[in-house]
């Protein structure tokens, strides 16, 4: 017999929480006919997301993606100048980049013909291990950028970081796509990078269905990274081109979306580390433990709640370039173990983000750890009981959490009781 039964409507793994403001504004553009990418949404998004981020200027942009592509390509036209028309401001110069991420942080370094270099994870808030960096400085000295996220919306070390980076006169992407109102000794991430982007995709913390956020000090950036995205258009009384433009700016329709949702961030944010602090609970006595902070440092905004199971309680898994097996044991499971049964009960999870230097498509690219090992471990390596490619590790004993913020605590406990089953 069935212990649990299905939950009628699905939990999903994040799903858009919306409270009514949104379509106010969203009407306010259709009354007033600013159906186009300008208008008052955009102008006072740009203002308020501006203040909570604690930045001088935030310029309103299709997809968190396409800020990320304008900060990676103002990085490379500052170290390298300006490229011709049909090429990216890269040109073959390496990029370090975070290797446990989604892989919009890194395809903007490809589509500016530079070339990534992964850097593997650290165990303690799951971002880029500042060791790794310091390895691949004495690796590659003249490296000029590095692209650093910070997962599931809980910040990297930042401090760290930074001192790395200033040693060697680099400059700092911040992809804070999805730690948006997640702070770092008191600063918003979005913050610390020379150059920012910030997401309002479906599942982030908060959504305009699509929608995204270059955030600078420098005014300068912001206006060029405003013309570029409205197709680099001269001041000129016909269409006048000096430079390769975009079409990457945000819609008034979506930023009034987002405008509606800001001031519903900060509640977004505590049901979300209710989720986080309830699994915490409901998981204790098990062998897992859950995605890490540091708490003396930092403030998640929880995004993602995650847990990784310990390596004696895992079972044997496998996983193919498109398929999981995996092997029953009593007393063990692993994640594809954990996925399985929660979508048998129509609850969503995921597995970890896979690391870039696993992604088949970046299987040529330079791959750094701590130690200074690279490539050859496909699989989680364990040299003399410290584990080498981190990045693998997560990805193999790790997953996402239902963690969606209409989730009842109900609910949530049937949740933790289906995966304690997947231990028996
Ligand atoms: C969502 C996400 C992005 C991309 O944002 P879009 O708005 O979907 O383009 C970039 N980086 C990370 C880490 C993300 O999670």
């Amino acid at each position: 017999m069935e212990k649990f039964k299905p939950f009628e409507k699905k939990i999903w793994l994040s799903s858009p929480t919306m409270h009514g403001d949104e379509q106010k504004w969203v009407n306010d553009a259709f009354e007033k006919n600013w159906i186009t990418t300008a208008g008052e949404n955009i102008n006072e998004l740009e203002k308020q997301v501006a203040d909570y981020a604690g930045v001088k200027y935030a310029v309103a942009l299709s997809c968190g993606t396409a800020a990320l592509h304008l900060s990676v390509k103002l990085a490379g036209e500052k170290l390298y100048g300006q490229a011709k028309p049909n090429q990216g401001t890269l040109q073959g110069h390496r990029v370090f980049c975070s290797d446990m991420t989604f892989d919009a942080t890194v395809n903007p370094v490809a589509y500016e013909d530079g070339e990534a270099v992964f850097i593997d994870t650290e165990p303690d808030t799951w971002n880029m291990c500042p060791k790794a960096l310091e390895k691949a400085f004495e690796l590659y000295p003249d490296v000029k950028l590095v692209v650093v996220a910070h997962l599931y919306g809980i910040p990297g070390k930042i401090d760290e970081i930074r001192a790395v980076c200033e040693k060697h006169g680099a400059l700092i992407v911040e992809d804070a796509a999805e730690s948006f109102g997640a702070t770092y000794k008191g600063k918003q991430t979005g913050g610390f990078g020379d150059y920012a982007a910030i997401s309002f995709n479906g599942n982030k913390i908060i959504t305009g269905s699509s929608g995204g956020m270059f955030l600078t000090d420098s005014k300068d950036d912001a206006d060029k990274v405003r013309k570029w995205s409205t197709q680099s258009r001269e001041a000129a009384p016909w269409y006048q081109h000096e430079e390769i433009g975009y079409n990457y700016r945000m819609s008034n329709i979506i930023a009034g979306v987002v405008r509606g949702q800001m001031p519903y961030l900060d509640e977004h944010i505590a049901q979300k580390k209710a989720i986080y602090e309830r699994y915490k609970e409901g998981f204790k006595g098990l062998p897992v433990t859950m995605n890490p902070f540091d708490a003396n440092t930092s403030v998640p905004n929880y995004w993602l709640s995650c847990m990784l199971i310990d390596r004696d309680a895992m079972c044997e898994q496998v996983r193919g370039e498109n398929k999981p097996l995996y092997v029953r044991e009593a007393g063990k499971t692993c994640p594809t173990e954990i996925l399985e049964t929660l979508a048998k009960y129509n609850a969503e999870g995921r597995p970890i983000w896979k690391p870039m230097h696993m992604q088949p498509i970046y299987r040529m690219n330079p791959f750094i750890t701590a130690n200074g090992n690279g490539r050859g471990q496909s699989n989680a390596y364990i040299d003399r009981g410290a584990v080498c490619d981190v990045g693998a590790d997560l990805f193999e004993r790790g997953l996402c959490l239902p963690s969606d913020n209409k989730m009842t605590p109900e609910e949530q406990d049937v949740i933790i009781e289906i995966i304690r089953s997947c231990f028996e």
